[in-house]
């Protein structure tokens, strides 16, 4: 084993509704607690995988076909679009493709995990900014190799300033990563930002589509870049189904928006019964970040019992020891969560 394995940490999924079903012998389970999306993917996508039965065949090792319609969708040529899975595949290709030893990695916390798990494996310095109390990024490190800006992000669910992203996008040496996750539930994306030829935005079918399952990813970047991401990339780092289920979920766009438009009218909803309870921040996200006066783990593994999972912000660096984040479910599933929520927090 490499001798600095033991400082990287593992990535801590949420937990499974069959695992909490077990531990608590309950039949009913709610997981709010990975960002996934309730409605699921359009029934059109089920329709595009079935019956496939080439298995033992390669896929594509590139999808021309895919790029071509994320372009349509993105507006950018095809030859800017990489794929991989999901965009934590994007993610861990860019840092292998642009990171040298003590190279330095900024980023704000709390965000996004893997960042941190990402500069530790490719043995990069991280550079940890800090954010104002509306979790707003307020500053950058210029000599940073790469500089990820989560928007909205994850777990807060704020965006960043159009103005202060341009600054960071020309002032920095190095190239900036947009996370765009959650891109869809927002009016105020950055993609205009992969204009610039130090940008890569990533993006991801595993939310608003609804494949998390499938790990469908993609990043836009200069024709140059997408190259070198090339050389670094798996080589097939999606299956056939995956393929076809992406293609298949951006021929029903109609339908995405429209499952969009309802979780995004929920959580003003959610945001509204949470903060009679609770300190929730506004999200422009498919989850909210909310604080209880309570140590965090304790509430969550409370409402674990009660059979909803959610989750503790506890090793998200930044977070502080209160904070959880929920995802934005079904309105009924919702109302089990504010009922348990209350509950949990009567009993402490
Ligand atoms: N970025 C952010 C901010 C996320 O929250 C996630 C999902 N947890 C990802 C990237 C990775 O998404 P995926 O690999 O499912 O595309």
């Amino acid at each position: 084993m490499r001798k600095d394995l033991d400082k990287i940490p593992e990535y801590v999924p949420g937990k499974s509704a069959e695992e909490i079903k077990r531990e608590y012998g309950l039949k009913r389970v709610i997981k709010l607690a990975s960002n996934e999306n309730p409605y699921g993917c359009s029934p059109k996508v089920i329709e595009a995988v079935r019956g496939f039965s080439e298995f033992h065949i390669y896929p594509p090792p590139d999808s021309e076909e895919l790029r071509e319609r994320i372009s349509d969708y993105v507006g950018f040529e095809s030859d800017m679009i990489v794929l991989s899975s999901g965009m934590d595949g994007v993610l861990e290709s860019v840092f292998k493709m642009l990171i040298d030893v003590g190279d330095v990695v900024a980023y704000a916390i709390p965000t996004f995990q893997y960042y941190s798990i990402l500069s530790k494996i490719y043995r990069a310095k991280e550079s940890k900014l800090a954010r104002d109390s509306d979790f707003r990024m307020i500053e950058f490190n210029e000599n940073a190799k790469l500089t990820v800006i989560c928007s909205p992000n994850n777990p807060t669910g704020n965006v960043e300033e159009e103005s202060f992203v341009r600054e960071v996008v020309e002032s920095v040496k190095g190239y900036v990563f947009i996370d765009e996750a959650y891109a869809e539930f927002t009016e105020r994306q950055l993609l205009k930002f992969a204009e610039y030829e130090n940008v890569i935005i990533g993006r991801t079918f595993s939310k608003a589509f609804g494949l998390a399952n499938l790990r469908v990813g993609y990043g836009i970047m200069h024709p140059d870049l997408r190259k070198a991401f090339m050389k670094v990339n798996t080589p097939f780092p999606l299956s056939t189904i995956s393929i076809r289920a992406a293609i298949a979920a951006l021929d029903d766009l109609e339908w995405m928006r429209s499952v969009v438009k309802k979780i995004v009218a929920e959580r003003e909803r959610l945001f509204e019964r949470l903060s009679e309870i609770a300190e929730a921040t506004r999200s422009e996200a498919n989850f909210i970040f909310f604080e209880t006066p309570h140590p965090s783990d304790i509430v969550a593994k409370e409402l674990e019992k009660r059979g909803v999972i959610v989750r503790s912000l506890k090793n998200f660096e930044g977070a502080g020891d209160k904070s959880l984040r929920v995802t934005v479910g079904k309105p009924e599933e919702n109302e089990i969560f504010i009922n348990a929520l209350g509950e949990v927090l009567c009993s402490l």
